[in-house]
């Protein structure tokens, strides 16, 4: 067996985000009634905040905000497309949002039986997310996935952010592991792939929306279950 040690990343690639956050918005615009309040278009709504996340992701990144700031203002501007300025409700979103995400259960097709299936073969599965601590705990032991992983580094535990090399240094590290007989799985090009690139880690892109490749993974899968053909 030529790898010993797979770090995962878990948004997009285990567990279905997007389906996630969806089910989460669609749960608040009915509890707290959008529609009275003006959002009359949930869909709309959704692709709103979907934008406005993406960007103010990208400056937390950055380190340009932080994540208090993240999470109220993704909320401020999706309201404010549907001319709703209301600083306490969007408090209230912010707050609602992810408290509720990180107890939805949508992973994707073949999460358990493939992590069943690693775990069977003597593999050390671990993780590596650039989320919050609190909220990936949620996740995983909602969705009973919490059991396969030995560590869990978060970007908030590490202090740094995938790609940087040193987060998956510090992954090695908590992990007892060698460069060469590990490999990182994930969706993200320029996070996780790239990342692992750069510290000599081979990689498997997890490339569920078939996206073009602008740099070259080890391996490339399309579904999770063809994990096995190549651990
Ligand atoms: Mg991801």
């Amino acid at each position: 067996m030529k790898y010993k040690h797979i770090f995962f990343d878990l948004d997009h690639t285990l567990w279905d985000f997007d389906a996630n956050a969806r089910a989460t918005l669609h749960q608040m615009h009915q509890d707290l009634n959008l529609a009275e309040r003006g959002v009359h278009d949930f869909e709309l709504f959704h692709t709103n905040y979907l934008a406005h996340n993406e960007r103010l992701w990208e400056r937390y990144r950055k380190g340009q905000i932080r994540q208090d700031e993240l999470r109220l203002k993704r909320m401020r501007l999706a309201l404010l497309d549907f001319k709703i300025g209301d600083e306490e409700l969007a408090r209230e979103m912010g707050e609602t949002f992810v408290q509720l995400l990180p107890t939805r259960t949508i992973i994707f097709p073949d999460t358990i039986e493939v992590l069943q299936y690693l775990t069977e073969k003597g593999y050390h599965l671990h993780l590596i997310t650039n989320g919050f601590v609190k909220t990936q705990y949620s996740k995983l032991s909602s969705c009973g996935l919490d059991v396969f992983f030995k560590e869990v580094i978060t970007s908030e535990g590490s202090n740094c952010l995938k790609p940087e090399k040193e987060i998956f240094e510090y992954a090695l590290g908590k992990a007892g592991a060698s460069v060469k007989e590990s490999i990182m799985i994930g969706d993200a090009l320029d996070i996780d792939i790239l990342g692992a690139m750069n510290v000599g880690m081979d990689q498997i892109h997890v490339n569920f929306n078939r996206i073009d490749q602008h740099i070259k993974p080890t391996y490339t899968v399309y579904a999770l279950k063809e994990l096995k053909d190549i651990l």
